[in-house]
């Protein structure tokens, strides 16, 4: 029999962890992508000697795929767990270090209510309760604790001060979800992901991983993917456009690691109705940062500071980076990373990078006045589609989504999808989707 021979859409990082895992069990695997570079979101440049990620930065000690490929690619050093880093949370008279994992800690975060603080020592119970529901693999297995919303849950279980004080800017901190309308299965999962755990950036960048995998998986770039038609015989026909031209390539299996939208777009003709409900359904929120350079070093350990909707701010976080610790940033310098919350994010879009960074500026001098130090460096990076939303009931609607999977599979389709949509707000589950996507590849053209 040939070496079957896939097509994977997208180069983001679904895409290449889907392609390089296909490419290990032996598949003919392309990527194509119609950007000029690969990584997607996943994205970061050196500007005045600083690496400045322009899309996600932080990953934890416990992304234990992406931390594998690492190795596997011979790229362990570059994972840098920063274990002195601190979580600090603003509140109006200043910011405090916080210690939002551990449940003695959440008492004592300014704002927290002290009988709000004390019912957090049910949640350990409750996570107990949860756990075999709770699988960050497979979080659609949990698809039937998601009909209430995290502010309904925090609230009830934990009380309203602990949800604005420290179940909202917690999350709100890494994945920019909206704490009124996220599901609990996303705030469930992620305390199952993040308990415990340690953040973590690569020493380069991301620049470093995407090359690695481009460098061993066959990565065409300038490649607008159109249309898929599926043939009665099981292959599919590619139609994109590179250089002006419009090509066509057939193939045994596509897997279609894109942003919902495109999904919808490009495979319309081969989806059945709820596969494209789903499709149609899937949001996001807009991402804007700002990342500076400054010329001195006024912190000793890395910082990230959470800042409570309610303080009425621009912002959702600020990561501080200071130099000389063996870490990223140059000696001597300190690099911070302003997040703006996503409201801000989506009503600025399309403003001028001078009127981003005055604003943010002007907001994080609220937050401490060095912020506004002298800097060598300024960055603005924009994306309008930064993070899945993981609204109440995009979890049964994923379990439902999952299961016409199957039942196209079982028919013979060899179409598959991946990306953070179907897995979470994270590189971590970007990088597993993809995994999940060439794992059912793998069975489907190769049972043996
Ligand atoms: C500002 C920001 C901050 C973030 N912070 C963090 C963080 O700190 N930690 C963390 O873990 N995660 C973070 N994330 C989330 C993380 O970046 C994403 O979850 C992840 O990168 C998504 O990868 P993906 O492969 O699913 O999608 P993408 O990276 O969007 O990849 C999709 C690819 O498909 C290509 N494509 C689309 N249509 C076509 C077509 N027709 N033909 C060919 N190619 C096509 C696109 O060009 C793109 O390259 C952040 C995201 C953003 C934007």
């Amino acid at each position: 029999m040939s070496t079957p021979r896939v097509i994977v859409i997208g180069s983001g990082i679904a895409g290449l962890s889907a392609a390089w895992r296909l490419a290990r069990a032996g598949f003919s695997v392309s990527v194509l992508d119609k950007a000029e570079r690969p990584g997607g979101r996943v994205w970061s440049e050196v500007k005045s000697g600083f690496i400045v990620d322009k899309g996600p930065w932080l990953l934890s000690n416990h992304d234990q795929h992406l931390r594998e490929a690492l190795r596997e690619l011979e790229q362990a050093n570059e994972f840098c767990e920063l274990r002195s880093a601190e979580r600090a949370q603003y509140h109006r008279s200043g910011v405090d270090e916080i210690d939002p994992y551990e449940v003695r800690g959440v008492m004592r975060i300014p704002g927290v209510r002290f009988y709000d603080g004390l019912r957090i020592f049910r949640l350990p119970r409750l996570m107990r309760s949860y756990a075999e529901l709770l699988d960050p693999v497979q979080p659609e297995q949990a698809a039937s604790l998601d009909f209430r919303s995290m502010s309904d849950f925090v609230g009830l279980y934990f009380g309203v001060s602990s949800l604005h004080r420290w179940a909202g800017p917690w999350l709100g901190s890494t994945s920019l979800a909206d704490e009124k309308t996220a599901s609990r299965v996303l705030f469930l999962l992620h305390v199952a992901k993040q308990l415990g755990s340690t953040p973590a950036v690569l020493r380069s960048g991301f620049a470093g991983l995407i090359r690695a995998i481009t460098e061993r998986v066959e990565t065409r770039l300038g490649v607008d993917v159109t249309a898929l038609n599926l043939a009665p015989t099981g292959e599919i026909e590619v139609s994109f456009w590179h250089s002006e031209v419009e090509e066509r390539e057939t193939v045994d299996a596509v897997v279609v690691a894109t942003g919902p939208a495109q999904a919808l777009n490009l495979s319309k003709a081969a989806l059945s109705y709820p596969e494209e409900q789903f499709l149609a359904a899937s949001r996001g929120c807009a991402g804007l940062c700002l990342t500076l350079g400054l010329d001195h070093v006024f912190a000793k350990n890395a910082r990230l500071i959470q800042v409570p909707h309610s303080e009425n701010l621009p912002i959702e976080s600020i990561w501080v980076e200071p130099g000389g610790g063996g870490g990223r940033v140059p000696a001597g310098k300190t690099l911070i990373r302003i997040t703006a919350t996503r409201v801000w994010a989506a009503a600025h879009m399309e403003a001028a990078d001078e009127v981003i960074q005055k604003e943010l500026i002007a907001a994080a001098g609220r937050i401490d006045m060095r912020f506004q130090g002298e800097r060598s460096m300024s960055d603005v990076s924009r994306i309008p589609n930064a993070c899945p939303s993981f609204e109440v009931g995009r979890y049964r609607e994923l379990a439902r989504f999952y299961q016409v999977q199957e039942d196209q599979r079982a028919r013979g389709r060899r179409l598959y999808f991946a990306g953070d949509y179907l897995q979470g707000p994270s590189i971590e589950d970007a990088f597993v989707s993809g995994l999940r996507a060439a794992d059912r590849t793998i069975a489907d053209l190769n049972p043996n």
